[in-house]
This record gives C-alpha cells, structure tokens and sequence, in this order.
C-alpha cells in the first residue's frame, strides 16, 4: 500500500466510496467524477502502480469482473456502448497512480468522443451516486 493513495484508502475504508463490489482481490465503485453518471471503476485491491505490474491471475481476475459490469451497465443505464480503458504510466495521466480500469457508460449524442482522454466531469445530485449504484448492482449477474 502506498500511503498518500486514495484508492488504497478506499480498500482500506478509510474513505468512503460507493463500492459496487468487494471480493478478497478487487473493488468496483462509482467515479464520483464521472464522463458519464454510472462510470465504474474496476480495482485491484494491491497497489500497482502501472497496468503491467499486475501479475496475470490478478489481471484475468480483474478483466473477469470488468465485463460483468460492462454487461450490467449496458443493462441498468440503457447504454448504447462502454468505452473501457486504462491510463498507464505517467504520460498517459492517470490520476491515481493504482491500476484501475474506466467504464464508462455512452449514448449517442453524449457529447464525448470515442478516444476522449479528457472531459469535464458530470455531477451527481444528491442521492443520485446511490440510486446509480443499486441500479448497476441490481443489473449485476
Ligand atoms: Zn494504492
């Protein structure tokens, strides 16, 4: 763990999320600066800090869990498409330095562009992050 890391925080509980799942290896939550409302965050529980580091069993175990919420996000928020990406390594901006992977729920005319690698944020209202999260879980299989 290294100790100034968000998401090593957010495993840990030391600070809060809208955690979507949990298991012994990897957490999903809610980017609460989403591109889109229902944006997902797939997780590996240890800290690494680049896409590469992570050992192979780790990475399928990973991937496994990023297509059920491909799935579930198509289904609960109506998606047209996902775009599912990592950004690895320091030029490629990440803004947490602990591997994790983007999905990021689209629709026509959402004003994003297939390869965006910046946006501005959408904003949750209150009580929206929650019903986002019931909805994608709900959809889970
Ligand atoms: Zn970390």
């Amino acid at each position: 763990m290294a100790n100034d890391c968000i998401f090593c925080k957010i495993v840990n509980g030391e600070l809060p999320a809208e955690r979507l799942y949990d298991d012994d290896r990897i957490i999903a939550i809610l980017d609460i600066y989403p591109a889109n409302k229902g944006h997902v965050l797939v997780i590996p529980k240890k800290h690494y800090e680049t896409f590469d580091k992570v050992p192979e069993e780790e990475l399928y175990a990973t991937i496994s869990i990023v297509k059920r919420f491909v799935q579930s996000v198509i289904t609960a928020l109506h998606a047209e498409g996902v775009n599912v990406h990592v950004n690895s390594g320091p030029a490629a901006g990440p803004l947490v330095k602990h591997t994790h992977i983007h999905i990021i729920p689209r629709f026509k005319d959402d004003g994003l562009s297939g390869l965006s690698l910046t946006y501005d944020a959408k904003k949750y209202e209150t009580g929206e992050l929650k019903d986002y999260a019931t909805k994608i879980k709900r959809a889970m299989k």
